[in-house]
């Protein structure tokens, strides 16, 4: 049985390291901000190539505050993609935004900035782009859209770290990157975590005040703000890992090139080749999907990212949005299956996974 991931396997290693960060931790008593926060924003601003990073809880947290620091609040809207994970439309009616939508590009998966053209209005305020499944989307095209018509860009990168394209890094395209450290993202807290990267110091400063209940060194309190502090623990353990990184996202790189070789010319449509792609997921589309997990389950753990696209989820039925309206997700969601990759795997692991996907959809009976 391959598993989805593996992070005992990817912790194991650098246990005696994460001890010695958590006893550093717990011997200084300093829990809540304090230098190990310090020092990991400074080794992820410089990892990301960006001059500012602020730690939060989470990404969630990250999008909701980033959003709100540049500018961004009632009657204003927010474009974004259907394709995500529902933290992304949260952040934004977090923020007291309005949501709009529009479509991915069927071959990047990421959006279509034509459809986010179309989707403008005299109310937009912001684009989220979406690093769906750590590939960067079209930057230079989203960032031009936005210059033309006076809008922030505030990247949802909780997918892409590591992923670059001519050496600029995922998060520092926008105005504003925001990251996930969720234990099974690239890179990973032992528990909750994220940040927001910016090379605007104004941005920077008003983030870091929003996450720590914007209060001054008088206990006097600016404007609302929210108790988004990432823990000082998390920070410490953080800074093992980080070092990593580069390493990690070259096996993940390796290992989708290799099923890219042995999945060629079956019945899977592979993800496009891309330059700028951090494989956080490796996606394949088939026909009868769910029957091609079922099938696939006594000896490969898969996923979906993701089953249904934000439009359609119940949750967010009061947005009046309907099946068909944004087709090209709605599309992919029915057939993506997401396949094991992770940098603990080996080739052999991934040309396990192939033999039985392989052998799965050359059998007639779950054949489209
Ligand atoms: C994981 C994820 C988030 C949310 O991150 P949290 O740290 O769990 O809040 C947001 N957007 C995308 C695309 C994600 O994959």
């Amino acid at each position: 049985m391959i598993p989805f991931n593996d992070l005992a396997a990817l912790h194991r290693p650098l246990m005696p390291q994460l001890m010695d960060a958590c006893r550093r931790v717990i011997e200084t008593g300093q829990f809540i901000l304090g230098p190990e926060l310090d020092g990991f924003e400074q080794d992820f601003a410089a990892s990301c190539g960006c001059q500012h990073a602020v730690a939060v809880n989470s990404c969630t947290s990250a999008l909701h505050v980033a959003l709100l620091a540049a500018g961004i609040g009632p009657g204003d809207e927010v474009i974004t993609t259907p394709l995500t994970f529902i933290a992304t439309l949260a952040a934004i009616e977090a923020a007291g935004a309005t949501i709009r939508l529009a479509d991915v590009d069927a071959q990047s998966w990421t959006l279509d900035p034509a459809q986010v053209a179309a989707a403008i209005t005299p109310r937009t305020r912001a684009i989220v782009p979406v690093h769906l499944h750590g590939r960067l989307a079209d930057m230079d095209a989203i960032l031009a859209i936005a210059r033309r018509h006076g809008l922030m860009v505030i990247e949802d990168a909780a997918q892409a770290h590591g992923a670059a394209l001519g050496g600029r890094q995922a998060g520092a395209w926008g105005d504003a990157g925001c990251f996930s450290f969720y234990p099974a993202k690239n890179l990973g807290a032992c528990g909750e975590g994220g940040c927001v990267v910016t090379n605007d110091a104004g941005l920077a400063a008003r983030v870091r005040s929003l996450r720590h209940w914007s209060q001054d060194r008088d206990q006097i309190h600016l404007e609302r703000g929210f108790n988004y502090r990432m823990d000082a623990l998390q920070a410490a353990l953080l800074r093992v890992k980080l070092p990593h990184l580069a390493a990690w996202t070259q096996v993940r790189r390796h290992l989708a090139d290799r099923y890219r070789a042995r999945l060629g010319g079956s019945a899977a449509i592979l993800p496009a080749p891309s330059m700028a792609h951090a494989h956080h997921v490796f996606a394949v589309r088939v026909p009868q999907r769910d029957a091609v997990r079922a099938r696939l389950a006594p000896l490969v753990q898969t996923g979906i990212h993701y089953r249904l696209p934000a439009h359609l989820q119940p949750a967010y039925a009061d947005l009046g949005f309907a099946a068909g309206d944004f087709p090209v997700s709605e599309d992919l969601a029915r057939s993506f299956i997401s396949l094991p990759l992770h940098p603990c795997m080996t080739e052999a692991d991934v040309d396990t996974v192939c033999a039985a996907l392989l052998s799965v959809l050359e059998d007639r009976s779950v054949a489209a």
